[in-house]
Parts: C-alpha cells; sequence; structure tokens
C-alpha cells in the first residue's frame, strides 16, 4: 500500500529495530500521534474514532490523569516498602468495587504480570500444580502466561501444551458443541471441566484452580450462558482449587451493567486480575484475593515488586476508578452498548454474512459467515480494513479470526455510535462485490469472492 514518507520512514525503522512477530493492525497502518477522549489523530491531523482500545478506558489523554501524574512526579515516585496514603486509597476503592471476601491486594505492572502472580497465589493456597483453562484463552506475554493462553502456545511455532495445563472447550453457545436452542448448555459446558480435573489428577499434577477472561475475547467476544461461572467454580472449589477471573478486558464498568464481567454470572471468585484499563495506559496490573489466599502466600518468601504500587501508579488507578464514578462512565457504556447492539441487530437481520451479534456494554463482537455457517474469515479482515479507510478503528478475534471487535473507550457518544452503524453498513454492503485476494486458494468457502 501507499504511504507518505513520514509512515514509511518510520515503518522501515521497525522492521530494522523491531521483532518480525510483531504485527502491526490493518493493511495500511496507521500512524497515532494525539488522541483526545474517543478521537485519534494522525500525523496528518486527520481524526479517527477509536472503537477498539479499551486502555484508555476513561478517555485518551484526559486531563484528570494528565493533572495528577504531574502533581505526583513533582513530589516522590517510590515504592510500597514505604507508607503512603496513595496506596491504601486505591486498594480501598477498589474493595469498595467488589465483593467483600476479596480484600487483598498486589499491585503489579502488567496483565501478564498479575496472571502469573494469581498462579503463584493459587499454587500456593491449593498446594497443587495443575490449571484447568479455557481453549484460545490468552492471560499474556510472560512464560507462565503463555503456558496458559492456549490462543499463543497451540499458536503456529508456538511451544505446544503444558503437561499441568488442560483445556476445556469455550462455552460458545453460537459455535460451540451446546448450542443456544439447548436449555440446558451452561450445564453441559461446565461439565465438561470434570474430565479435565480428572485429567490433571491422574497425572499427579491435582487441581491449583482455573483461569479464565470471564468473558473471552481473543476466542471471539463470547458471552458464556448464565449460570456457566458459578457451576464450574463449584467444580474446581469441591477438587481444591482456586477460581481466578481475568477481569482485564471485561472490568471497571465496560459491561454497563455490571462493575465487573463475574456479576453477570453470578459468581465470586477468589483471585481477580486487573490490568490494561486500571492505568488509562500507565502501566498497572493488580491482583485481588481474599485473606485465606494471601495468608497461604505469605508463607512464601517477600513477594515486592519495585515498579508496581508505586505511588504515582496508586494515584493514576484511583483516579482512573474515581473518573469512571464522576463522569457516570458505566452508565454510559450501558446506554451506547444497548444503542450499538440495537443498531448491530438490525444489520444482522440486512446481512447473510452477518451470523451473530453478541456482547454486554461496550464488549461487543459481530460474527461474519459464509452461507454454510463457516467462519468468514476473510469478509472479516476486508470490513476491519474498509472500516479503517473510513477512519473507524475496529479490531477481529476468534480462532479463525472471523469476529469483528467493538470496544470502545467508555466516553463513546450517540453521533459516534451511529456513524460505526452506518458505516458498518455501507461496507457489508460492499461485500457482495467483494473480490478474493490474489492468494485464494478456493478452499475457504468466504462467500461472494466468486470463485469459491
Ligand atoms: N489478560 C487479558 C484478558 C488480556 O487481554 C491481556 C492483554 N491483551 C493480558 C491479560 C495481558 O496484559 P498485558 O499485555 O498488560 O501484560
Amino acid at each position: 500500500a501507499y504511504l507518505p514518507t513520514s509512515r514509511q520512514e518510520v515503518l522501515q525503522d521497525r522492521l530494522a529495530h523491531f521483532g518480525g512477530n510483531l504485527r502491526l493492525t490493518y493493511d495500511e497502518p496507521v500512524m497515532l500521534v494525539r488522541g483526545w477522549r474517543h478521537h485519534l489523530f494522525d500525523e496528518w491531523g486527520r481524526p479517527f474514532l477509536d472503537a477498539y482500545n479499551n486502555v484508555p478506558h476513561v478517555g485518551h489523554a484526559h486531563p484528570r490523569i494528565q493533572a495528577i501524574a504531574t502533581d505526583q512526579l513533582g513530589r516522590v515516585n517510590t515504592n510500597t516498602r514505604y507508607l503512603h496514603p496513595a496506596q491504601t486509597a486505591f486498594a480501598n476503592k477498589l474493595q469498595s468495587k467488589l465483593p467483600d471476601p476479596l480484600q487483598v491486594c498486589f499491585f503489579v505492572n502488567s496483565g501478564s504480570e498479575a496472571n502469573e502472580l494469581a498462579l503463584r497465589l493459587a499454587r500456593a493456597h491449593s498446594g497443587a500444580k495443575g490449571i484447568v483453562t479455557p481453549d484460545h484463552g490468552y492471560h499474556g506475554n510472560t512464560t507462565g502466561a503463555i503456558d496458559i493462553s492456549a490462543y499463543k502456545f497451540n499458536a503456529p511455532g508456538g511451544t505446544g501444551p503444558s503437561d499441568w495445563v488442560e483445556l476445556v472447550e469455550v462455552a460458545d453457545d453460537y459455535r460451540g458443541r451446546f448450542r443456544r436452542d439447548d436449555p440446558e448448555r451452561a450445564r453441559k459446558f461446565a461439565n465438561l471441566v470434570d474430565p479435565t480435573i480428572a485429567a490433571l489428577q491422574a497425572k499427579g499434577h491435582g487441581l491449583a484452580g482455573f483461569i479464565a477472561e470471564t468473558f473471552p475475547s481473543v476466542g471471539g467476544q463470547i458471552i458464556p450462558p448464565a449460570g456457566y461461572l458459578p457451576a464450574v467454580y463449584d467444580k474446581v472449589r469441591a477438587a481444591g482449587g482456586v477460581c481466578i477471573a481475568d477481569e482485564v478486558q471485561t472490568g471497571l464498568g465496560r459491561l454497563g451493567e455490571h462493575y465487573f464481567g463475574f456479576e453477570q454470572q453470578g459468581a465470586v471468585p477468589d483471585i481477580v486480575v486487573l490490568g490494561k484499563p486500571i492505568g488509562n495506559g500507565h502501566p498497572i496490573g493488580v491482583v485481588v484475593t481474599t485473606r485465606a489466599i494471601a495468608d497461604s502466600f505469605a508463607q512464601g518468601p517477600e513477594f515486592f515488586s519495585t515498579f508496581g504500587g508505586s505511588t504515582l501508579s496508586c494515584r493514576v488507578g484511583k483516579e482512573v476508578l474515581d473518573i469512571v464514578d464522576d463522569e457516570g462512565l458505566q452508565d454510559n457504556a450501558q446506554r451506547m452498548g444497548a444503542r450499538l447492539i440495537d443498531g448491530l441487530r438490525q444489520i444482522e437481520r440486512d446481512f447473510t454474512c452477518v451470523g451473530d451479534v453478541r456482547g454486554l456494554g461496550l464488549f461487543l463482537g459481530v460474527e461474519l459467515v459464509n452461507p454454510d455457517r463457516s467462519e468468514a474469515t476473510e469478509i472479516c479482515a476486508y470490513v476491519k480494513n474498509r472500516m479503517r479507510d473510513h477512519r473507524i478503528l475496529i479490531g477481529s478475534e476468534g480462532p479463525k479470526d472471523n469476529i469483528l471487535k467493538i470496544r470502545p473507550p467508555l466516553t463513546i457518544e450517540a453521533e459516534d455510535v451511529d456513524m460505526i452503524l452506518v458505516t458498518l453498513r455501507g461496507i457489508l454492503g460492499e461485500v457482495g462485490d467483494y473480490a478474493p485476494p490474489a492468494t485464494c486458494d478456493h478452499t475457504h468457502h468466504h462467500g461472494g469472492c466468486g470463485c469459491c
């Protein structure tokens, strides 16, 4: 693709200095140099609607985040081996949002680190090693987090599964083995956990715990059927394991009706993992657990993170949570999410390639399918890139990368929602004229390509 000179130079430098397995989004990459609320601006000052990024939870370049970071950097920025009221203020604020048993906070620097620590906590408390986790999950880039991320270890060139990890089918009731016409599907999906626990026990690992993105995101923006998580948690606890909810993508009000995903399921985890949005761009990860689990972990060596829980991080983290409350952003996520899902459902009725629309609040997925219901991977890539041409940034997910992912900052407004809907409708209208890529191998049956 044609790229302006400055972008071409940055791209070339990047190719020279970055690893080849760091992907760019979009066929024609974007260069973004400014942000404001849910808008991004490229090097020519052209605006893009950010309908993808969950890190700028309260909006890009929020003035309160700028102000608090500037203020704290001008005072002191040090670690959790010293007392500071910002640390406890952040912990207290978090606790005010969480169910009572979740009382003890550990502050780290990323979602990966938080999941890594969650594994250690589960092992310390259970005395076992084995982990059960849904297929296609993602929990981070560190050695331990990769081991529980099928999305990575089962990718081409991945390290493959570890002996102490058992995968269970994702509770996807659109495409999985139990579908929405089956009223027993939540229980049936939960029952798939039984043989995985038995397998870990048979191998001598025992069960340390179960970890899942509460709503699997890279697995395809899945909302598990009601009752799934409580049934799984019962089984895991009965086997001596700990229940870990990775709320990195679903937490902090994004779902509108619920502050955390596990609330929607009516389940209370033993460990909650938070990341990305909690720092609004500043690197923060948090693990919150019960006093009993924290006490088991405290039998071992001291836990300390140099930057985790820094004075700056604690002030930024609490400010993000305060802004969500002060600006009514959870409520906005509910209203804008409802507007989006209504519009998407109308689009679903009008286009046969839209197989499913699902989500809650501002965590949404649009599954694109071929006439035979198979995954329309190429159409999805086409739509995502055409949306980018129209300067609307969305993503794609799923094992076959055929689910459009819409996950904007919580500041998005009705006009922006309408722009997404109108533009998406127009682009889906183009799919009838969709031309296959030159490399079409005539095996994907992507419908509308005219050749297979
Ligand atoms: N868990 C989930 C559900 C995530 O989506 C991510 C990041 N995409 C992580 C963990 C890892 O977080 P980080 O990249 O901050 O280490």
